[in-house]
């Protein structure tokens, strides 16, 4: 039964005169009666509860509020934003107890806060806890939003003690007014959440909160429970929503009314929630300089009742109203929540959204801001969007040269460089090509058998380094710089055979996991160690490689050739093996963890070699940031000079040509300074 009503909306709330009504039923199923009933109960048991000379806070707010750091200046008015009446009212309603609202950025929810605090200093005083994620956010949002509301708002300036004053009531975290007192703190201040008893608790970016402050537990909780000796506690809990599943605003908008702001269709005149899923449009797209740059020619929306289009300014006027998913909440829980997102708000344009979209395809994290904070909408985290058998499909032919021979570097490759990782009983590697604005080519796959600390292995890793790559022309390319895993049991071995090969630049790696963790930095000094004996430093360089597994599978999700695009040989060492370990891991999220993000393997994928070697190849690349331009450049002479017009007859010639031509070219040469 809950289920079903959470479904389909059934019933909805329209404001009216401030008190609850309850509008016609959308079905007569048996559910719709059950809501109609309880729909009059609710409007029983609200009619004259309104305490006497209250106002509601939008009318307190369109008396007393003067906006002058927002988004507008003036005097507050609530009909600019018709959508949060009914939240603010909902606050001065004495059968609510929580008030939840799940809100995309730019649609005045700090304001609408700001309203309630401003109300209860001024009509209803008793003492407030407001949570911030973090002590620095609630500094910030204590000097940006509270100090200038009270210093623009004549009622709280007479209340509120002046700052600075001898007795410190009033400092950055505390205001003190007639009845109570203000303290803003962040969610990891157990101390501060779990003292004296409060009256009411606000919670802005609750999706952002520490899991646990310290040890004491859930900070929303340990705030709460310092509301139980009041009969007329509030608690309100905002947030951008984030991440599906795993979302505190999500869980918490469940267990109330669920409401949504619905517009009316100009055609058909259903209601609904405008979602991005409806939204229409056309654009261009140019690329200059493998940048591309979009003009947005149009934007609509599609009313998924009829069908028909209407514009934004349309919508925008359309009537609009709160409709109820889970109307039994107000009663059995006395929980509102509602949901919002930024086509409605009239300080967000569809074209700036839209343009924001656009411009964060193939890099999943800005979407995940574009769906939050834009759309209002919860991220799904999809993990491995792209799969084995569609990169299989997309490899590609590299041709052939003139000889017939097979090419081994593409036109677009300017450098190359080799990840090595390091396994107990081989070690594998991958030469990996890389061109302007992010583009690779997969050059060539390998395992070599054998343990880490023989000649034998080393040989051909020496080999795959040293080899000449070439392109059709003839010019060729060895590997600039080689990066090899020092991690598992032979990490001295690694470091003395790298340091062996300094000329041939090898360098020993260290990988770093962790959210934040850059993906490459200076080299470390450390020390090679054999036999229980100091015999050389070594430059180790740490690589962050959760920066570097966000890059690849970001890369792999680009589905045109230019920036970013990865481009696979057709060819037996990039096969079924090599996908499968290249897409075995996925970006996990959890709250339950102390690291809520965190990179896994997925089931059935426990090779994940091929990844490991593609991270430390493009950590390599990162870390030489090349001038790829004058890479290009001589590329393009180097070609000139090798394949003059006529000179099939003179092929070994030519070839030697081509070796000391691409000798010069080598780019490697150009970073001997470390
Ligand atoms: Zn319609």
């Amino acid at each position: 039964m809950d289920a079903l009503m959470r479904e389909s909306p059934v019933a909805s709330w329209k404001s009216d005169g401030g008190s609850l009504t309850v509008e016609a039923l959308k079905n007569e199923t048996d559910v719709g009666g059950r809501i109609r009933r309880l729909n009059a109960a609710i409007r029983q048991a609200v009619r004259g509860m309104r305490p006497p000379e209250r106002m509601t806070v939008s009318e307190w707010a369109d008396r007393n509020r003067v906006l002058s750091l927002s988004a507008e200046n003036g005097k507050w008015r609530t009909k600019r934003t018709p959508y949060l009446k009914e939240v603010m009212d909902a606050f001065t309603d004495p059968n609510v107890r929580n008030i939840v609202l799940a809100a995309s950025s730019q649609v005045g929810k700090s304001e609408c806060i700001n309203n309630m605090i401003g109300y209860v200093i001024d009509q209803d005083p008793g003492s407030i806890l407001f949570i911030h994620p973090t002590v620095i956010d609630a500094e910030d949002y204590s000097k940006l939003r509270i100090a200038p509301m009270i210093r623009d708002c004549p009622t709280l300036r007479k209340k509120v003690s002046k700052a600075k004053s001898r007795d410190s009531a009033n400092t950055i975290k505390q205001k003190t007014y007639p009845g109570g007192i203000l303290t803003m703190c962040g969610s990891t201040e157990a101390h501060a959440l779990a003292s004296k008893p409060i009256r009411y608790v606000f919670g802005d970016e609750r999706d952002r909160w520490k899991a646990s402050a310290g040890s004491e537990g859930d900070p929303w909780l340990l705030a709460q429970a310092r509301q139980t000796t009041f009969y007329n506690a509030k608690s309100v809990e905002v947030s951008t929503p984030t991440v599906k599943n795993a979302s505190p605003i999500e869980k918490s908008f469940a267990k109330g009314t669920m409401e949504r702001w619905c517009s009316r269709c100009p055609h058909c005149g259903e209601y609904h929630e405008i979602n991005f899923a409806d939204i229409r449009f056309e654009y261009d797209e140019t690329e200059i300089k493998h940048e591309k740059l979009y003009t947005i020619r149009s934007i609509w929306y599609l009313c998924p009742d009829c069908g028909g289009v209407s514009d934004e300014n349309d919508m925008k006027r359309a009537d609009a109203k709160w409709i109820a998913g889970n109307p039994e909440a107000y009663r059995s829980h006395r929980t509102r929540s509602f949901w919002l997102n930024s086509w409605v708000s009239p300080w967000s344009g569809w074209e700036e959204s839209i343009m924001k979209f656009l411009q964060a395809r193939g890099d999943s994290k800005a979407m995940q801001v574009v769906y939050n904070t834009r759309f209002g909408l919860l991220w799904e985290d999809r993990g491995g969007l792209e799969d084995e058998d569609s990169l299989l499909d997309r490899r590609e032919d590299y041709g052939r040269n003139e000889n017939l021979e097979p090419v081994e570097l593409p036109d677009g490759v300017l450098l190359l460089t080799m990840g090595v990782d390091t396994q107990d009983d081989r070690m594998e590697y991958e030469v990996v090509g890389h061109g302007h604005f992010g583009e690779t080519w997969g050059i060539r796959k390998g395992v070599i058998m054998g343990r880490p600390d023989t000649d034998e292995v080393w040989q051909r890793l020496d080999e795959a380094a040293g080899h000449v790559y070439r392109f059709r022309s003839g010019v060729g390319l060895r590997v600039s710089l080689t990066f090899v895993d020092e991690g598992g049991h032979y990490t001295q071995e690694v470091r003395l055979r790298c340091l062996q090969r300094l000329r041939k630049k090898f360098f020993p790696i260290k990988g770093y996991s962790g959210d934040g963790v850059p993906y490459t930095a200076p080299p470390k000094k450390y020390t090679v160690v054999i036999d229980g004996k100091k015999i050389a430093d070594c430059q180790v360089f740490p690589v962050g490689v959760d920066a570097g597994k966000a890059l690849i599978m970001d890369s792999l999700k680009v589905r045109s050739p230019g920036a970013k695009y990865c481009h696979f040989p057709r060819r037996d060492d990039y096969g079924p093996a090599y996908f499968r370990g290249l897409l075995s891991e996925r970006l996990t999220y959890s709250d339950k963890r102390q690291e809520r993000w965190k990179w896994e393997i997925i089931p059935g994928h426990e090779r994940n070699e091929p990844l490991d070697c593609r991270n430390y190849a493009l950590a390599a690349a990162k870390a030489l940031q090349p001038d790829y331009d004058a890479l290009a450049q001589r590329i393009r002479r180097a070609a000139g000079v090798a394949a003059p017009e006529g000179a099939g007859s003179a092929e070994s010639g030519v070839r030697r040509a081509e070796m000391k031509t691409a000798r010069r070219a080598r780019p490697a040469e150009r970073y001997d300074d470390w």
